[in-house]
């Protein structure tokens, strides 16, 4: 057992089986796993009687060949032994998964959460639907609105729509972790969506969700500023990034720019609504 690799394995059945309803899995999806340690997971989606092509990324060698024998009898299911950070964009595009074809779950160790979400976030052919099962505070923190409105949130809540399905007590698994899980499903806009059928069917271009990522943790910086000193120091910063030249926009223009949009520059920004957020990242 490695707690290096954060494994603590989710023993209750109940909430395995919400994982999986959560996927709404439908004939013909793929469902890319990262981490199927033992397979209890992976099984319990075999199980579904869909028939749904399986790829389960494992990075510890020993449960690796142990899923192979596990499921050598199951032609739907490829294990990869790997670390999914490394290999996840790699495999999208040689696995030709598209965006209408495939979901990607996980009971994901704690420290890769960060790392896999800016990931996801940067695929161009992202899962339809995303479900993980992650610490609850952070799985709060990505679902916030104001007043708690954060950085996470606010770059999560740009590319999906999350939502917590339920939460899983730390008691529920092997050995036992320090802190409680939530099971979060995040459903991505994607600029490939043809309909809109799963959340808003918001679209932008890679270069939109750069400017608006560069924006945010600009006026996330300092949460217990108002946003415009959190702005007035970024400007500066900002201008150089994107034009080359060193342009200071003043206080009194600044503020102007924010009446536009009925915003209240002396707020904090954990006030702000995600639209408010994505209306004054286009002004700078
Ligand atoms: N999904 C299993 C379950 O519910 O019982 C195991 C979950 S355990 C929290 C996390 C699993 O992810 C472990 O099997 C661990 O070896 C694996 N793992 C850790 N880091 C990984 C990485 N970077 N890529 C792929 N797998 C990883």
């Amino acid at each position: 057992m490695s707690r290096k690799l954060g494994q603590h394995f989710l023993v209750n059945k109940n909430k395995i089986q919400k994982i999986v309803e959560a996927l709404e899995l439908k004939k013909g999806d793929v469902v890319v796993e990262i981490g199927p340690g033992h397979g209890e997971l992976t099984t319990e989606i075999r199980n579904n009687k869909l028939e749904n092509r399986i790829i389960a990324i494992e990075k510890d060698k020993i449960l690796a060949n142990g899923l192979r024998e596990k499921f050598k009898d199951n032609n739907n299911i490829e294990i990869i032994e790997g670390d999914a950070l490394k290999i996840l964009t790699d495999l999208t595009y040689n696995s030709k998964l598209t965006t209408n074809n495939y979901k990607l779950t996980g009971n994901i160790p704690y420290y890769i959460t960060g790392s896999l979400l800016r990931i996801l976030s940067e695929l161009e052919n992202k899962p339809l639907l995303i479900v993980l099962t992650i610490q609850k505070e952070v799985a709060q923190r990505i679902c916030a609105k104001p007043p708690q409105m954060n950085l996470l949130a606010a770059i999560t809540q740009f590319w999906t729509e999350p939502k917590i399905i339920e939460y899983i007590s730390k008691n529920d698994f092997r050995p036992i972790p320090k802190v409680d899980s939530a099971i979060i499903r995040l459903t991505t806009y994607n600029p490939e969506r043809k309909q809109a059928s799963y959340g808003a069917g918001q679209q932008f271009t890679t270069e939109e969700a750069e400017k608006y990522y560069k924006f945010v943790k600009v006026l996330f910086k300092q949460p217990r500023k108002t946003i415009i000193n959190n702005l007035r120091d970024a400007n500066i910063l900002m201008h150089t990034n994107y034009t080359n030249k060193k342009i200071q926009l003043k206080k009194e223009e600044i503020i102007g720019k924010f009446q536009m949009f009925g915003i209240n520059p002396q707020d904090r920004p954990q006030n702000l609504s995600l639209e408010q957020i994505k209306h004054l990242s286009t002004l700078f």
